[in-house]
């Protein structure tokens, strides 16, 4: 038997990290003692007390059956009073909120409700790859907007062509950004806007991280700018602020017609997120912040730790202000995959190829700090006897 697949499955790009996995599988067979910062799923435990609510609800037959298709009322509130308690922002928790089975599954399907085939939408690079996996689903053109170190990995909006912003749908954007550690300011957010007014596009605010920050930085949401809700929606995840990837619940927020449009979408496709799970995640926003400060406080003690480790081999790489990466510079004479490799092979350290996530990402490797402090140390004297073969 041979089946043929669909265009849309034969246009995804080839999996650019197989060559790292496989290696790293390789070695580890071999009994290397691996180090893996490749990986972005936080290893720090869910707070007990959320747990404790699963428990609870998890008891409760009223949520044993099918949820709502938009959340729990009670859970779009907790979203609500949330977002006015961090960022001033006002929410309808009727007509602006939806739960969502995890960011990633409200971002993949959004482009199904608003782009056609043929149309464009306004990616960064590099960039989450669900951006573009979820255009080219829908049967749209992604655009790429290089997100360049000069311009602070922002994208450049007045260097896309006037007939592609006119053509565009949606625009994604990402910060505190994966991979590359970048922020933005209510500055650049205010210039978004008028772009995306000025072409009627939506804004696809993707604001994973803005919890996790360091230094007493506190990332700000895209719809604290004036009148960025008549064209904006925002994507929110409880899995890095509360160590929740494997929960599965997130949700957008935003314009109350992208909301609904979004909504259709799903109650079309999925049933909604577990209850217990919903009343979990409403103990999560309503909780003290306690927990939150302390991730916080771990992941930026591990930063510090491996900045210094990199510095000091002479490898070029910002002190990230927010999310759980590091964006560090190749040395010359490598590529993103050859230095990824050569960590991998020389010092049994796992990180991620920057070319992985678009070819923008060329010349960088990303470093994710989800391995206790022990482990970063210890990945810090292997890097340090690697001195001599990195600075020359
Ligand atoms: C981790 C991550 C998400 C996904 O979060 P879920 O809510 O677990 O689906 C979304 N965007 C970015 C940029 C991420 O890194």
């Amino acid at each position: 038997m041979s089946f043929s697949f669909s265009q849309r499955l034969k246009q995804i790009p080839p999996y650019l990290f197989a060559e790292i996995d496989r290696l790293k599988n390789e070695m580890i067979r071999r009994g290397v003692d691996v180090i893996d910062l490749g990986v972005g799923d936080p290893d720090l435990p869910t707070p007990p007390r959320i747990v404790e609510r699963l428990k609870e609800a998890a008891e409760d037959p009223e949520n044993h059956r099918y949820p709502s298709y938009n959340g729990l009322f009670s859970f779009r509130r907790a979203v609500s009073d949330w977002y006015k308690r961090r960022f001033g922002v006002d929410l309808d928790p009727e007509r602006e909120v939806i739960a969502l089975i995890g960011s990633k599954e409200g971002i993949a399907h959004l482009p199904l409700a608003f782009v056609d085939p043929g149309d464009v939408v306004l990616v960064p690079n590099p960039a989450y790859p669900v951006y573009h996996i979820g255009t080219i689903f829908a049967g749209g053109r992604p655009y790429y907007m290089p997100l360049l170190e000069e311009n602070g990995f922002l994208p450049n909006l007045e260097k896309i062509p006037e007939d592609i912003a006119r053509r565009a749908k949606l625009i994604f954007v990402n910060y505190p950004n994966n991979p590359t550690a970048a922020i933005a300011d209510l500055d650049f957010f205010e210039r978004l806007k008028r772009f995306a007014k000025k072409y009627n596009i939506i804004v696809c605010h993707d604001a994973a991280y803005t919890e996790l920050s360091y230094d007493g930085y506190r990332p700000p949401s895209f719809l604290e700018v004036k009148g960025s809700k008549e064209i904006a929606i925002e994507f929110h995840s409880l899995s890095k602020t509360y160590n929740m990837t494997g929960w599965r619940i997130g949700f957008a927020v935003g314009n109350a017609d992208v909301i609904k449009a979004l909504k259709e979408v799903k109650s079309n496709i999925d049933s909604g997120v577990f209850q217990a799970v919903q009343w979990a995640a409403i103990a999560a926003l309503e909780g003290s912040e306690d927990a939150v400060e302390k991730n916080r406080r771990i992941f930026q003690e591990r930063r510090d730790i491996l900045i210094d480790g990199l510095r000091n081999i002479g490898l070029r790489v910002q002190r990230a202000k927010a999310t759980f990466y590091l964006w560090a510079r190749v040395p010359s004479g490598y590529s993103s995959a050859s230095f990824s490799r050569f960590l991998l092979e020389r010092a049994g350290i796992v990180t991620t190829p920057g070319s992985g996530f678009g070819d923008a990402g060329e010349g960088y490797i990303r470093i994710a700090l989800t391995v206790p402090k022990g482990r970063i140390i210890e990945a810090v004297k292997r890097l340090a006897n690697l001195k001599i073969s990195v600075s020359q």
